[in-house]
């Protein structure tokens, strides 16, 4: 195998003094492969991925995303988040510029790209997620589906390596579930790695190369999706799965 693009080494992270959030996480992530992670509420799927591009901090153990150890190095951090994309459940777009505006302002600013560049490359984003004619709309006059849409355009504008996706879909009316998760799905075809946290079934079959459950913040079992979802080993994923299917 050659080297993982994210690796997780006896990972662990507490929250204040106490709280024990992320356990001895052990995990690698070949390059190109798609991973989701699922698990009940609280138990730190969200943590997890934001530790790779260091939303988070843990406290032990090694975190390396391309080559770059994540440790208090400021430098080695932007390195990171330039190369890590990331869409959240709640959208989290600027409500006060216009889509194209959210798509080429950090290209332009953190990128340095000029804005006729800049505008080129969100405008080829927009097209691939199937919305360019919003360009010039504000965030809040599109669906919910549509702006899902535009922040993973937005993450694409910085030609990310690593993908994280947080729940992307669970803020979002069922109807517009499908246009969302279809884009993800058309982006997973083009060999970018991408780690999703999501309980869409249809979608990790779809997808996934493995599925990681966590709970209480340990990472439980992984596996295919297909055996994870068909025979899943462990008591607590099987007990958890129940629950959503
Ligand atoms: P999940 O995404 O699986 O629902 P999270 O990673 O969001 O889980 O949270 C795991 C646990 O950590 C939860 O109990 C949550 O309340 C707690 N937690 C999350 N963020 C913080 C924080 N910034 N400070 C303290 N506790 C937190
Ligand atoms: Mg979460």
């Amino acid at each position: 195998m050659t080297e993982p693009i994210i690796t997780f080494e006896k990972v662990n992270k507490w929250y204040g003094n106490n709280f024990h959030v992320l356990r001895d996480i052990d995990l690698q992530v070949a390059q190109g492969e798609r991973i989701v992670v699922c698990g009940p509420s609280g138990s730190g799927k969200s943590t997890l991925i934001r530790c790779i591009n260091r939303l988070e901090e843990h406290q032990q153990g090694r975190l390396v995303v391309d080559g770059v150890e994540l440790m208090d190095d400021v430098k080695a951090i932007d390195q990171v988040r330039k190369k890590v994309g990331m869409v959240f459940q709640q959208f989290n777009l600027f409500p006060h510029l216009t889509v194209l505006e959210n798509l080429t302002l950090s290209p332009m600013w953190v990128g340095k790209l000029p804005k006729k560049e800049a505008t080129e490359k969100a405008l080829l984003q927009l097209e691939r997620v199937r919305i360019a004619e919003q360009a010039d709309k504000y965030p809040l006059q599109l669906s919910g589906g549509q702006q899902q849409r535009v922040a993973i355009a937005r993450a694409l504008c910085l030609t990310p390596k690593i993908m994280l996706f947080d729940e992307p879909t669970s803020a979002l009316d069922p109807e517009m579930i499908k246009e969302v998760l279809d884009v993800i799905v058309e982006m997973a075809g083009q060999g970018i790695t991408m780690v999703c946290v999501t309980h869409e079934m249809g979608f990790a079959k779809a997808v996934a190369d493995r599925v990681i459950f966590m709970d209480q913040g340990q990472i439980l079992e992984q596996n295919n999706p297909n055996d994870f979802f068909n025979h899943p080993q462990n008591e607590r994923s099987r007990d958890f799965l129940s629950k959503i299917l």
